[in-house]
């Protein structure tokens, strides 16, 4: 299993502007399977708690007042080396500097608000994971 699985949000401005149908698509399209999926909306609480990691980062306090405004789809996803084929086909964390066919340059609109969250390695995926789902919410395709 690790190394299989990878941890997505669709991001709150991305949610309100319709845009989960589309991101589903290209993650489907992309060979990605759904594993575990739900709409909820995160607290300031549970907003830094995901993003503890970047607790020191100027960036942080914009981030978990962003992250917690409105419904997120999150989602697990399967795939043979999930994390790393999904950081390709999220593109750059700042949608500039994303290339053409991915999501982030298609559907971002900024390098906050920037359509979807991607774990960046197999050890988060599955602490990301664990975040947001329970074992008994997960369907395994293997
Ligand atoms: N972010 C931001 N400003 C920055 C860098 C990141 O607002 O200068 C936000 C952005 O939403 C990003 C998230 O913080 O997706 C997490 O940052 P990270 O560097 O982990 O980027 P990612 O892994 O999402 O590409
Ligand atoms: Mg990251």
């Amino acid at each position: 299993m690790a190394g299989n699985i990878t941890l997505t949000m669709i991001k709150p401005e991305a949610v309100a502007k319709n845009y989960i149908g589309p991101i589903l698509n290209m993650i489907n399209e992309a060979g990605f399977k759904i594993a575990a999926m739900k709409l909820t909306k995160l607290s300031t609480r549970q907003a830094e708690a995901f993003y503890a990691i970047h607790s020191d980062k100027p960036f942080y306090a914009d981030l978990v007042d962003f992250m917690s405004s409105g419904p997120i789809v999150a989602a697990i996803l399967e795939r043979d080396n999930a994390v790393e084929e999904f950081r390709k086909l999220i593109g750059a964390t700042n949608p500039e500097n994303a290339e053409e066919g991915t999501i982030r340059k298609q559907y971002a609109e900024s390098l906050q608000k920037n359509a979807v969250h991607g774990s960046d390695s197999d050890e988060n995926a599955l602490v990301e994971a664990d975040f947001f789902f329970a074992n008994s919410d997960r369907v395994d395709y293997m």
